[in-house]
C-alpha cells in the first residue's frame, strides 16, 4: 500500500520541448527516461500559447531570454509528464544534462537530442517546490495515475 501523503521528493515534472518534438524525437526521448528508471505518473501532448508560456517561466520575466524563450516555448507542440523515482529532482537533471547542450556530458538527453541552449530539447524541475508547481500548471488530481 502507498502512504496517504506521498514523497514529493519522489516526482519531478519535464517537458519535451518543441524544437524535439517537431524533430520526432518524443519516443526516442521518452524512452531514455523510461530505461533510467523513471515511471510516468501523468502525461499529455498539448501546445502553449504564449500567454501559458510567460507564466509557466515567470520566473525568468527579467531575464534577457524570456521572450525568445516564451516564442520558442509556444512555437509548436510539447509533451508534459510528471515522472516518478526516488530522488527524481536531482536524478532527473542529471539525465538531462547541463542547459547548454555543448556543456552536457556524454550521454545525456541534451546531449543527444538539443541543438542549443534556447533549443535544448527537454525541461527538468529543478527542486521539490518547483517540480509540485509545476505539475500542477498541467494536471489535475483526475490525471494522475
Ligand atoms: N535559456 C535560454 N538562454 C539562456 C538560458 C536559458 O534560452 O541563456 C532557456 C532554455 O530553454 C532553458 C530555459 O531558458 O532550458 C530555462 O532556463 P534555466 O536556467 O532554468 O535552465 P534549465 O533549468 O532548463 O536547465
Ligand atoms: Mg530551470
Amino acid at each position: 500500500m502507498r502512504p496517504i501523503l506521498k514523497n514529493m521528493s519522489n516526482t519531478t515534472f519535464t517537458m519535451i520541448k518543441p524544437d524535439a518534438t517537431g524533430k520526432g524525437y518524443t519516443g526516442a526521448i521518452l524512452d531514455r527516461m523510461i530505461k533510467a528508471g523513471f515511471a510516468i505518473k501523468a502525461m499529455k501532448w498539448t501546445r502553449l500559447t504564449k500567454e501559458q508560456a510567460g507564466a509557466f517561466y515567470a520566473i525568468h520575466k527579467e531575464r534577457p531570454f524570456y521572450g525568445e524563450l516564451v516564442d520558442f516555448m509556444s512555437s509548436g507542440p510539447i509533451v508534459a509528464a510528471i515522472l516518478e523515482k526516488e530522488n527524481a529532482v536531482a536524478d532527473f537533471r542529471k539525465l538531462i544534462g547541463a542547459t547548454n547542450p555543448a556543456q552536457a556530458d556524454q550521454g545525456t538527453i541534451r546531449k543527444d537530442f538539443a541543438a542549443s541552449v534556447g533549443e535544448n530539447a527537454v525541461h527538468g524541475s529543478d527542486s521539490d517546490e518547483n517540480a509540485i508547481i509545476e505539475g500542477n500548471f498541467f494536471f489535475s488530481q483526475l490525471e494522475r495515475f
